[in-house]
């Protein structure tokens, strides 16, 4: 299948040539046509899987073909024409709301700005199709700058939407097509209201496109509330089990030897890029501080940061000049930048879910990737709780040099083995991602993890850590809503 046989517009394929694409992924080869007939689309598929360019190539081939100006010229005028006409009339200025044909709507300032990029390579050679982001943030005026440009597709957070969408700065009575792209993370992240909220402001004849991670529970039952008939596409769980990418647990009796181990790590020459995930804000920044202290470029990522100083370490790292990230869960979705080799669960995450997205920021567009988690023993229902959710063994790994004091865990038992776990699939995870790849397969000896003898469910390093603070609604959109201390 190609992308010409999508019945893409030939401008779009031109973009996508350049891009590189060669031919769809399944997702695309399943969304494209059904969203160029004007369908609804309910897909659960993961980041990494072309997702993005799943909802935005048919919608705009839909603006490119359909001719769509924002404003008919015969009736009407841009928002900068009537300023200026209304000036010449003697009129005072105000402002005309920007009426956006599509509108993406995305759980992070980062995805957002990673979906506003996309739009801007695939409509390279669509000139009048403009893009812009709507972020908490970003300043106000610098955005009424962009709506003022009445850009045809929006890419929002829904925090900072609803603000301009009340201030009478946004018109959607002309929007044709609705975006929900990591529905289940906006809906985990508090956004339920904010949905509801924008999705009533458009007209019940838009086309509706949502994408989650998993259609089940409430993210289902919104979706159905929210969507026409539509075709439901499920992308079977490669991406979700990342079976590119190679996944070890390190054991570590305590900080210095985590810290040891990670500048070992970091050192290897297989790592072009990297991200390294911790608990806490403060962890990142003192992490960071002390790799770069050791000679890495390093730099850290979280939610206190500025948006703009989140914006420069994000394009230090995609020009490379930043190798190694430091970042908490704000950074776990939406990254994409494929010279990231490997990713180092400094930390693990508090949810299993973030596992998934956090390693899914290396291998990707089908690449290799390396994802090390550095485990203190007392971590084990935590790592076992991972297996279940991706119902793939971790194998656990020993360094030369670096062996943890406690001998690694024990075999595992067949009657510990997490539902649907078929013998070998750890195996088969390894092999395949490590297979000439240079990161070192699994070597004799080596064991996947299993409960510790006498290990409890908890956090490791105690006096590090500043209370845990995992709690209430997590975003990242408007300082107002976090409540989620420490990301
Ligand atoms: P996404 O799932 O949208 O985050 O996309 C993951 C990565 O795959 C991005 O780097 C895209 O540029 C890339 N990608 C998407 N579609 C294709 C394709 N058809 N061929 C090659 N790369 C793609």
């Amino acid at each position: 299948m190609s992308f010409e046989a999508l019945g893409l517009h030939v401008n779009i394929i031109r973009a996508l040539t350049d891009s590189g694409y060669t031919k769809p992924t399944s997702v695309q080869e399943q969304a494209i046509p059904a969203a160029i007939e004007g369908r609804d689309l309910m897909v659960s598929s993961q980041t990494g899987s072309g997702k993005t360019a799943a909802f935005m190539l048919p919608a705009l081939h839909k603006l490119v073909t359909a001719e769509v100006v924002s404003y008919d010229a015969a009736t009407s005028k841009t928002p900068n024409q009537e300023r200026q006409a209304a000036r010449s009339r003697g009129d005072k200025p105000r402002f005309v709301a920007a009426k956006p044909k599509m509108l993406v709507l995305t759980p992070t300032r980062e995805l957002a700005l990673q979906v506003t990029t996309a739009t801007d390579k695939y409509s390279a050679y669509s000139r009048r199709i403009k893009a812009v982001s709507i972020l908490g943030g970003m300043p106000y005026p610098k955005q009424m700058q962009l709506l003022s440009r009445n850009p045809e597709i929006l890419v929002a957070t829904p925090g900072r939407l609803i603000d301009h969408m009340e201030s009478g700065k946004i018109d959607f009575s002309e929007l044709q097509m609705l975006v929900l792209d990591e529905a289940d993370r906006m809906l985990d992240m508090g956004f339920i209201d904010d949905i509801e909220k924008i999705v009533a402001a458009t007209p019940p004849t838009r086309q509706t496109m949502l994408f989650s991670a998993t259609l089940d529970g409430v993210v289902g039952n919104m979706a159905k509330r929210i969507t026409t008939e539509p075709l439901v596409i499920q992308i079977a769980g490669s991406a979700s089990k990342h079976e590119n990418i190679q996944q070890r647990v390190h054991f570590v009796d305590d900080l210095s030897h985590k810290n040891r181990m990670l500048d070992h790590l970091l050192r290897d020459t297989t790592v072009d890029q990297a991200v390294v995930f911790t608990a806490t804000k403060r962890d990142a920044d003192t992490i960071a501080d002390r790799l770069n202290i050791a000679g890495f470029a390093a730099a850290a990522l979280h939610g206190d940061m500025h948006q703009g100083a989140r914006n420069r370490t994000l394009d230090a790292l995609r020009r490379g000049t930043v190798r190694v990230l430091v970042a908490t869960d704000v950074a776990a979705r939406g990254i994409d930048v494929p010279a990231i080799t490997h990713v180092f669960n400094y930390d693990l995450p508090k949810f299993p879910e973030d596992y998934v997205h956090r390693i899914g920021r290396t291998g990707r567009a089908g690449r290799k990737g390396l994802a090390i988690s550095l485990v203190n023993h007392a971590e084990g229902m935590h790592v076992k709780r991972i297996e279940r959710f991706t119902k793939q063994l971790i194998p656990v790994d020993v360094i030369e040099g670096f062996e943890p004091k406690k001998s690694a865990a024990p075999a595992r038992s067949a009657a510990r083995k997490p539902n649907g776990w078929k013998p070998g699939d750890a195996r088969k995870t390894g092999a395949g991602a490590g297979g000439g790849g240079g990161y070192g397969n699994n070597k004799p000896g080596q064991r996947s993890f299993s409960k510790p003898a006498g290990a409890s469910t908890g956090t490791s390093a105690g006096p590090r850590k500043e209370g845990g603070g995992y709690k209430g609604n997590r975003s990242n959109d408007s300082g107002a809503r976090r409540t989620f201390g420490d990301y």
